[in-house]
């Protein structure tokens, strides 16, 4: 993926050279919403958080990310591996209802010879389009992502609030 950051996310550049906050960990940092760190988390539980890509590589990539700092997800406990699976499931399903997306990539970039610009482990959900193609021809090896990621934070956010309960609902039955 990387030089399609470099394609598409010439702010991403500034970012893995070094021009981020100076904060020890972007994501513990979006978690406690502290201030100068953009929070576009859409949902939360006591082990995950889910949050847009400030740099999206389409709209609608998603991060899936657990709330304790960890590196690796080899130290997931049960309950960790079992939530992201069906957070995973959550995600695909709000991602659907905005999006219509015709196929998903999903990853981890663990390690620092895999590309991973943050050390907390994070699932990147990349929805994909079928006229992605299209767009990049029609600008000429460019792609704008035209959102408003405040607008679409609130509107994921309700859509992920709704699924979420329909979810805990299904459960119960
Ligand atoms: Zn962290």
């Amino acid at each position: 993926m990387s030089s399609r950051q470099n394609l598409f996310c010439p702010e991403k550049l500034s970012y893995v050279q070094g021009h981020r906050p100076r904060v020890d960990c972007i994501l513990c940092s979006a978690y406690r919403n502290e201030p100068g760190v953009e929070n576009l988390i859409v949902w939360q539980s006591e082990l995950f958080f889910v949050t847009l890509n400030l740099y999206p590589y389409n709209p609608g990539h998603l991060m899936i990310v657990p709330v304790r700092h960890t590196c690796t997800i080899e130290d997931f406990t049960e309950a960790e591996i079992l939530s992201s699976f069906a957070i995973q499931r959550m995600a695909f399903a709000v991602l659907r209802q905005m999006y219509n997306p015709k196929g998903f990539n999903l990853g981890y970039n663990l390690g620092h010879c895999s590309g991973a610009s943050i050390d907390h482990v994070h699932l990147h959900v990349v929805p994909r389009y079928q006229r992605e193609l299209g767009f990049m021809d029609v600008l000429n090896g460019s792609r704008i992502i035209v959102e408003d990621p405040i607008r679409t934070r609130e509107r994921m956010a309700e859509a992920f609030l709704r699924e979420s309960e329909e979810s805990l609902h299904s459960l119960k039955e």
